[in-house]
C-alpha cells in the first residue's frame, strides 16, 4: 500500500487541501482485495447451536447493552496535557487479515430490510432492530440497510422459491404447521431453544436457501425463534432480540463468519461475530470495507472505547465486558476502598485490575490517542481523572488494549468522593487534533463504590469467567 502522508494531518488541514489530491489517496484506502470473488469459506447457513445459545444468553446480560455506554452524557475531556507516559501497546491491525478466509458477501451491500410488524413500529423491539441496522451504514463502505415494514409471514412467504428482492426479519414459530419448510433448521418443534434462538438463512446466487449454495448470496432472512422470546406472544414483554444479537445476525447476512472459524492468527480481534458487542468493531468495519468497497469513500477518523475487551483466556479468547466485576479477582472491582493513600479492590486488597480496548474505526491512521480513566458521581458533575496517557499511533481499522492495575496517585485520589455511587469511565479521544464524525462511542462506564475502609467492604461470593485475564 502506498503511504499517503496526508493521512497524518489534521482534518481541518486536509479539508483545505484539494479534493483531487485527497481522492488520489482515498483510492488506496478502500482498495478491494481478491476475496471479493471468493466462493468458499462460508459455512454459516446454519449457525451452530452453541453460538446461538451464547447469543441467547447475551440477551440476559444487560451489562453491555447500548444503554450503558449511552449513559456517558458528557463528551470526553481528555487532552494531551493530562497524559502521562505511554503504556505498552498491544496493537492489532486488520491490515494483515486474510479476508478470503473470513466469509463471503452479498451481491450488493445495499439492501432493503423488511421487518415484520410483529416488531411493532415505535416499540422498543423495533428500536433495537433499527439501531442494529443503522450500524451497517458506514460512510466508507458501500453498505446500507433501508428498513421498511412487512406483514407477519409464513415460512413459505419468508422463503419463496424465486429469488427474494429484500432481506427480511420475522419471528418463526417452530410449532407452526409449515415449520418443516424452514430451510435452515429442521429440528422438529424446537421450543426448547436448544438448537437455535436466532438464525440467518441465506439465499444463494445458485438459487438455494440454506446450506450448500454458491456464493455470493443474494439475500437473507433473520428468524427469531418464537418459542425463545416472550415478546413473540406478548407484545408488552421486554424479552425480544436485542440490538447486539440482531447486529450479529446481520453480520452473518453480510457474509461474516464466527471467530472460531477464522484463521488462528486473527482470533484476537474483537468482532460482533464473537457476540455481545453493542458496537461494530474495527474488524467489523474493515470487513465491510474490504468486501463492499466504496468508490470515492470519505476519509473517516473515528475512535471508540470498547465496552468489551477480548482477552487471552487459557488456550483461547473470551470477551470480557468493561464493568463485569461482581467480585471477580483480577478484574476491576465494583467496590473499592482507600488505605494509605491507595485505591484498593475490596476483593483482593490490591489496586483494582482493569482491562480496556479501544479502536480506530477510521480509514486514516490516528497519530496518537489520549485515553483516560475517570471517576465521577453517578449524579453527574466534574470527573476526577485517575490515570491518563497517550497511546501508540493507531493504524487504520485497528484496536489496542491494555490491562493492568489502576494505580491512582494520592493527590488525584483525594478528589474521589467516598460512600456515594460513582461511575468509573474509560474514555478515548483524538483531542483537538482530528475532527470525528461520531464522538458518541468514545467512552464506556461502569458503576463503582468507594467505601471508607476494607472493613466496610461487603461480603461477596463467586467469580466471573474474566477473572484470569492475560494482557
Ligand atoms: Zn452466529
Amino acid at each position: 500500500m502506498k503511504h499517503c502522508p496526508m493521512h497524518t494531518l489534521g482534518r481541518a488541514l486536509r479539508n483545505a487541501l484539494s479534493a483531487t489530491a485527497l481522492a488520489a489517496c482515498s483510492d488506496n484506502l478502500v482498495q478491494p482485495d481478491a476475496s471479493i470473488s471468493d466462493t468458499g469459506g462460508d459455512n454459516l447457513a446454519s449457525p451452530d447451536a452453541a453460538q446461538m445459545a451464547t447469543d441467547s444468553n447475551a440477551d440476559d446480560d444487560g451489562s453491555t447493552t447500548p444503554d450503558d455506554i449511552a449513559s456517558s452524557e458528557d463528551a470526553p475531556t481528555t487532552d494531551a496535557d493530562t497524559a502521562s507516559e505511554a503504556r505498552p501497546s498491544n496493537l492489532r491491525t486488520t491490515a494483515d487479515v486474510r479476508w478470503a478466509l473470513h466469509g463471503g458477501r452479498l451481491v450488493s451491500g445495499r439492501m432493503t430490510f423488511a421487518v415484520s410488524t410483529r416488531f411493532a413500529p415505535g416499540s422498543n423491539a423495533r428500536s433495537h432492530i433499527v439501531e442494529a441496522a443503522a450500524w451497517y451504514t458506514d460512510p466508507a463502505a458501500d453498505v446500507g440497510l433501508t428498513v421498511v415494514e412487512a406483514p407477519p409471514m409464513s415460512v413459505a412467504e419468508l422463503f419463496p422459491s424465486e429469488a427474494p428482492t429484500v432481506a427480511r426479519m420475522d419471528y418463526l414459530d417452530t410449532r407452526a404447521a409449515d415449520y418443516g419448510g424452514f430451510p435452515c433448521h429442521r429440528q422438529p418443534d424446537d421450543v426448547s431453544c436448544g438448537s437455535w434462538v436466532m438464525n440467518m438463512c441465506p439465499f444463494w446466487s445458485s438459487g438455494d436457501w440454506g446450506g450448500g449454495g454458491t456464493n455470493p448470496r443474494q439475500s437473507f432472512v433473520i428468524s427469531a425463534n418464537a418459542g425463545c422470546y416472550g415478546h413473540a406472544s406478548d407484545a408488552t414483554s421486554g424479552d425480544y432480540p436485542k440490538s447486539h444479537g440482531v447486529a450479529h445476525e446481520l453480520g452473518h447476512g453480510f457474509g461474516m463468519i464466527h471467530t472460531p472459524d477464522w484463521p488462528e492468527a486473527d482470533r484476537g480481534l474483537l468482532s460482533t461475530m464473537q457476540g455481545r458487542m453493542p458496537i461494530l468493531t474495527a474488524y467489523d468495519l474493515a470487513f465491510l470495507r474490504r468486501k463492499y468497497p466504496a468508490l470515492d469513500a470519505p476519509e473517516v477518523v473515528d475512535v471508540a472505547a470498547s465496552p468489551v475487551s477480548r482477552l487471552t483466556m487459557g488456550s483461547g479468547y473470551d470477551n470480557c465486558p468493561f464493568g463485569d466485576f461482581d467480585g471477580a479477582p483480577g478484574m476491576v472491582a465494583d467496590e473499592v476502598y482507600v488505605a494509605d493513600g491507595a485505591l484498593l479492590d475490596c476483593a483482593t486488597g490490591e489496586p483494582p485490575k482493569v482491562a480496556v480496548t479501544w479502536f480506530n474505526l477510521g480509514t486514516d491512521p490516528v497519530p496518537g490517542l489520549a485515553v483516560a480513566f475517570r471517576m465521577r458521581r453517578s449524579s453527574g458533575g466534574q470527573p476526577a481523572i485517575l490515570d491518563a496517557w497517550t497511546t501508540a499511533p493507531m493504524p487504520r481499522e485497528s484496536q489496542d488494549h491494555w490491562a493492568g492495575p489502576l494505580v491512582v496517585p494520592p493527590d488525584l485520589l483525594a478528589a474521589v468522593p467516598v460512600d456515594v455511587p460513582l461511575r468509573l469511565e474509560f474514555a478515548v479521544d483524538t483531542g483537538d487534533g482530528l475532527e470525528e464524525s461520531d464522538e458518541d462511542n468514545n467512552s464506556v462506564t461502569a458503576q463503582m463504590t468507594v467505601v471508607a475502609s476494607r472493613a466496610a467492604c461487603r461480603p461477596r461470593s463467586g467469580t466471573r469467567p474474566c477473572a484470569t485475564l492475560v494482557p
